[in-house]
């Protein structure tokens, strides 16, 4: 892509350089990025300088920069679309290619065997899809791999058997969704990963999806062009069966919760309710609300490939930690694998152990049932 199709794609020419962009971008400071200089080089002189690495690979796709954008501009996607430029032209972080080429190889970007993708559920009694399911819960590459996002995807089922939903699995067939390679630029291989998905759900006749990824539901829903089902985050399917009373929360859970808001459910897809429901229909428990949630929730550096590449500084998932306890939350609520570990990485690097514990939503809930 050039400089002129950039300016046309992403509508450059009507960018009237408020700064808003830039001043809202929570990485901006961290990592001198300066999106709104981007555009500014682009539109302005026709010409793209190659950024410092750290800079260009900081941004964590979260669209804080969209949503402030008064002209209705996605400063982000202009930024995607810079990095499909530095990939196809080698312009890499070697961890982000390491990433990458185990997308490829294994399906996932943990560097894990595709044979062990379902290792999570050998002691649960979930069904492969074929089986006569109804709705496919779709794992995903952290919740299926990672020892601590394992126990979410474990509870998850546990709510689902309580609400007699007859669902299904796809084990070992399931591939990355490709939410991740997209926001790291490399489009070809998003591409590659969208049909070869597909392809798997229309042989299964999927029609009903359920993901406890927003990644991946942002994915399903926004970019695979497709319309063959609605995907659902399992914080959207969860409030309705509690809705719908096919789930009886009967025990008390006695803590002060606040909720995270994760950019990709939040910010990208609106769902604000629907979280909030689920904490305030637990017997015993008390909703906290950060001063930045919902539209202006502080993003927790964990999209956009940023689980690869680690900028120097502080970072955002600790002032999350801090400004948790300070409100006197017992437990921080999310709902995103990629909040999980960021954010409890960050219990331990602020000295906060002890003083919160940090859970997903099901986990949340599986404990009231
Ligand atoms: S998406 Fe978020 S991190 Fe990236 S430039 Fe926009 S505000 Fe900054
Ligand atoms: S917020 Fe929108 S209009 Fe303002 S500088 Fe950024 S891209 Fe341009």
């Amino acid at each position: 892509m050039n400089a002129q199709e950039l300016v046309q794609k992403h509508k450059l020419l009507e960018c009237i350089q408020c700064g808003m962009c830039t001043g809202s971008c929570p990485v901006a400071k961290k990592a001198n990025l300066n999106i709104r200089r981007y555009m500014r080089e682009v539109a302005a002189l026709g010409r793209l300088t190659i950024h410092p690495e750290n800079e260009l690979w900081s941004c964590t796709t979260c669209s804080t920069c969209g949503i402030r954008c008064p002209k209705d501009l996605d400063p982000y996607e202009f930024l995607i679309d810079i990095r499909s430029m530095a990939v196809e032209g080698g312009q890499i972080a070697p961890t982000i290619r390491d990433a990458l080429e185990s997308i490829f190889k294994n399906g996932n970007p943990w560097a894990r065997i595709r044979s062990k993708r379902s290792e999570w559920s050998q002691n649960l009694n979930v069904k492969h899809i074929s089986q006569g399911a109804e709705m496919l819960y779709y794992v995903g590459c952290t919740s299926a791999y990672d020892p601590r996002i394992q126990s979410v995807a474990q509870d998850l089922v546990k709510c689902f058997e309580k609400a007699e939903i007859n669902f299904g699995v796809l084990g070992d067939e399931e591939n990355c969704c490709g939410s991740e390679v997209y926001g790291m630029g490399e489009k070809g291989l998003f591409e590659f990963l969208v049909e070869e998905n597909m392809k798997i759900f229309n042989k299964y006749n999927i029609k009903q999806l359920v993901t406890s990824c927003p990644h991946g539901f942002h994915a399903f829903k926004n970019r695979y062009n497709q319309t063959n089902f609605e995907p659902q985050h399992h914080t959207q399917f969860l409030a309705k069966l509690i809705d719908e009373g096919k789930l009886s929360l009967t025990k008390e859970v006695n803590k002060k919760i606040i909720y995270h808001d994760p950019c990709f459910l939040g910010k990208q897809n609106g769902i604000y309710e629907e979280p909030r429901k689920i904490i305030e229909s637990i017997p015993g428990a008390e909703l906290l609300e950060f001063d930045r949630s919902r539209a202006r929730s502080l993003c927790c550096e964990g999209g956009g490939g940023r689980m690869w590449v680690d900028i120097p500084g502080s970072r955002l998932s600790e002032t999350r930690v801090i400004d948790a306890v300070a409100a006197g939350a017992e437990i921080l609520a999310v709902a995103c694998p990629f909040c999980l570990l960021t954010i409890e990485d960050a219990v331990k690097t602020t000295g906060n152990e002890g003083k919160i514990q940090i859970m997903d939503i099901a986990e949340l809930l599986s404990l009231a049932l």
